[in-house]
Parts: C-alpha cells; sequence; structure tokens
C-alpha cells in the first residue's frame, strides 16, 4: 500500500431507502445499516443512527423525531441523509488525517438533473472530495455479475424499500427501465391494513415487517406459516393478540404483488425483440430485501413465463457492484453517470 493509498480512501455509497451500505476500497463491506436517524427536537441533537435509531420507530416521546430522510429512493432531508452519511464515514474511519477520496454513489436512474446533484453535495458536505453517481441497476447488475458489457439482454429487478427498480441492461446501458413506488415498505402498510380491517387489530409498522419476514409468501408453499402478533383492539384499546396464518399475508399483499409482476411484464414488452431471446436465456436477476420475500422468484416466473432468479445476498447485491467499480475505478469509469465528477473546486 503506497502513503496515498494510506491517506485516501475510495468508497462506494448504496443510501438505500431502507438501508445504507458502504465499501471501503480494499476492506469491503464495512457499513450496513438502516437508513434512520433519531434527532431530538428541542435541541436538534442527533441521538442516534442506524440500529440504534431504527429500534426507536413508533416507540419514541413525541420530542424525539425518528427520520428516514429518503423516500422512494430520493433524498427528502438533505440534512439529514448528509448527516448519516458523515456519521457512518467517520465510524470507518481510523485515523485523523485519513479522508475520503472518491465517493461512488448509487442513484435511480430517473433522478432529476437537481435530485442527482443533491446526491453529489450530500457526499461532498460529508467529506468526500469527488462524487461520482452511478445508475442503480448498473451498480445492482455489476453485483449480480451480470454481463452488461455484452451486447445481450440482463434484466435485473431490485425490490427495495421504497421502490422497485426493473430494467434491461445492454452494453453497459440502460435500454428499458422502470421504477415503481411498491417494494418492502408497501408490503408492510398493506399488512398493517389488512390486520386493521380483518382483526380489528392496530398493529405497527415493525411489527409487520417482522411478519413479513416471518411468515408471508408470494405464493402457497409447502409449509404453512404462521405469527402471534399483538397490537391494540380498534374497540376497546386494549392490547391483544391474534395469530395470522400466511395465506393472511398473501391475501394482504397480493395487490402489490401484482403491480409488480405487471411491471415487469410490461418491461419485457417494451424491450427490443432482439433483446427479448437473450433474456429467455438469461431469466429474470431479483435482488434487494424485498425479493427475499418468500417464493417470489416463483411468482414472477409464473406470471412473465420467464425463468427467475434471487442473487445470492439480495441486501448487498447492489454496494458489491459498487465495490468492483471503487477496486477499478478506471476500467469502470465508462460505466458511471458523471464519468468526469463532482469536485468540491466544481462547487
Ligand atoms: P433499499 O435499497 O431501498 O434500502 P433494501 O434492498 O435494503 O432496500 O431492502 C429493504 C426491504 O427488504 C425492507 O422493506 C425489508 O422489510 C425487506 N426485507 C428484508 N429482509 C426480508 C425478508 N427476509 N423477507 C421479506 N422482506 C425482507
Ligand atoms: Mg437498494
Amino acid at each position: 500500500m503506497n502513503i496515498f493509498d494510506y491517506l485516501f480512501k475510495d468508497v462506494g455509497v448504496d443510501l438505500g431507502t431502507a438501508n445504507s451500505l458502504i465499501y471501503l476500497k480494499k476492506n469491503g463491506v464495512v457499513i450496513n445499516e438502516p437508513t434512520v436517524v433519531a434527532v431530538n427536537s428541542r435541541t436538534n441533537q442527533i441521538l442516534a443512527t442506524g440500529e440504534d435509531a431504527k429500534k426507536m420507530i413508533n416507540r419514541a416521546p413525541s420530542h424525539i423525531n425518528v427520520i428516514r430522510p429518503l423516500k422512494e429512493g430520493v433524498i427528502s432531508d438533505f440534512d439529514m441523509a448528509a448527516e448519516i452519511l458523515r456519521q457512518y464515514l467517520k465510524k470507518i474511519s481510523s485515523n485523523s488525517i485519513f479522508s475520503y477520496h472518491r465517493a461512488v454513489l448509487a442513484v435511480p436512474d430517473n433522478l432529476t438533473e437537481v435530485e442527482k446533484k443533491s446526491v453529489e453535495d450530500a457526499a461532498l458536505s460529508a467529506g468526500c472530495a469527488q462524487a461520482f453517481l452511478v445508475d442503480s441497476p448498473i451498480a445492482a447488475a455489476l453485483g449480480a455479475e451480470l454481463p452488461i458489457h455484452l451486447p445481450v439482454a440482463s434484466l435485473i429487478v431490485d425490490i427495495g424499500g421504497g421502490t422497485t427498480d426493473i430494467a434491461v441492461i445492454s452494453l453497459n446501458g440502460i435500454v428499458v427501465s422502470k421504477t415503481l413506488k411498491v417494494a418492502g415498505d408497501k408490503f408492510n402498510e398493506d399488512i398493517v391494513r389488512f390486520i386493521r380491517d380483518e382483526f380489528r387489530l392496530v398493529i405497527g409498522e415493525p411489527t409487520a415487517e417482522i411478519a413479513k419476514i416471518s411468515a408471508a409468501s408470494a405464493v402457497a408453499l409447502n409449509e404453512h406459516l404462521e405469527i402471534k402478533v399483538s397490537g391494540r383492539d380498534v374497540s376497546t384499546g386494549l392490547p391483544r393478540e391474534i395469530i395470522v396464518k400466511d395465506f393472511h399475508l398473501r391475501a394482504a399483499i397480493s395487490k402489490s404483488l401484482k403491480s409488480i409482476s405487471d411491471s415487469v411484464h410490461e418491461v419485457i414488452e417494451a424491450t427490443p425483440p432482439e433483446l427479448v431471446g437473450d433474456m429467455l436465456m438469461q431469466g429474470i436477476n431479483l435482488c434487494g430485501g424485498g425479493s427475499l420475500l418468500k417464493g417470489i422468484d416463483k411468482l414472477i416466473e409464473k406470471e412473465t413465463g420467464v425463468s427467475s432468479r434471487i442473487i445470492p445476498d439480495p441486501l448487498t447485491c447492489t454496494v458489491r457492484g459498487l465495490g468492483k467499480i471503487v477496486e477499478d475505478f478506471d476500467y469502470y469509469k465508462k460505466v458511471l453517470n458523471n464519468p468526469l465528477g463532482h469536485s468540491v473546486q466544481a462547487q
């Protein structure tokens, strides 16, 4: 390692609606935390970030604001997003003279120029000297080891917290894409609503998420799953516990699942015919935390007739792709959205 490598580090940043991950060059994935921050609104002081802040959702007194600064893949609270990035970068810096050289950030492929600039500015204000952007589906496809440089179609479906991003990639670029605001968070909302309507029980979003992860599935499975869920009875206002079965949860999320599979269908329909043939051979690649919903690959396969697979370790797919870029920056420069970068001097 030369002195330059020691003083300046390159990082890959996947600031997701649900989770933030950072890849540090030559070190791998060093941060993997929820994109959540808790602030004391009386003092404006940050009380917690990441996992510690997530634990406070729906449990904090009124003067503590638990904030998720990204909505639907886009920064909605700039200061808080930059603060989260700053805190995470601070966490991984081992000495005071150490600073960040290049940051490669994954962004949704449909961002406006203003939104792109807000991501670049967040990275610069968090202490990075230069910010580069890459379309998130490209990073995810690299993480999934798809042959994106070839003139063949690679179809990637990233089901995250706020959005599902569907893209067909060929020759290092996006040929067709679609983003819909239906993903993991929507499944949780669906479950909260269903349990209120069917069981007259009010539950919090974190409880719905636990129910989804442990007992929900996209198609009927061989095993029957169920989970005990507690909340507040709508009529009495008192605590009550119920057993929720897999078919309840499946009914709750079925509409949202349908809109995801319909959108995959639409993207395939919009793909040039020469590329559709490749797609049949390569299949559909699912990643993002939402792809861990049991049986989602089977559902997409059934609805589209194209074989589907879940990328191993789907939650880190995008950041692993960023890692590839960071490790071999000169080679991967061609896949960047802004190959010249955005730097402090250019501001
Ligand atoms: P983002 O990139 O938007 O931050 P992620 O790819 O990190 O999103 O995925 C987060 C989503 O994945 C959340 O909605 C979470 O509930 C969901 N998720 C995580 N694990 C599972 C699981 N085992 N089953 C179903 N959904 C899951
Ligand atoms: Mg993501």
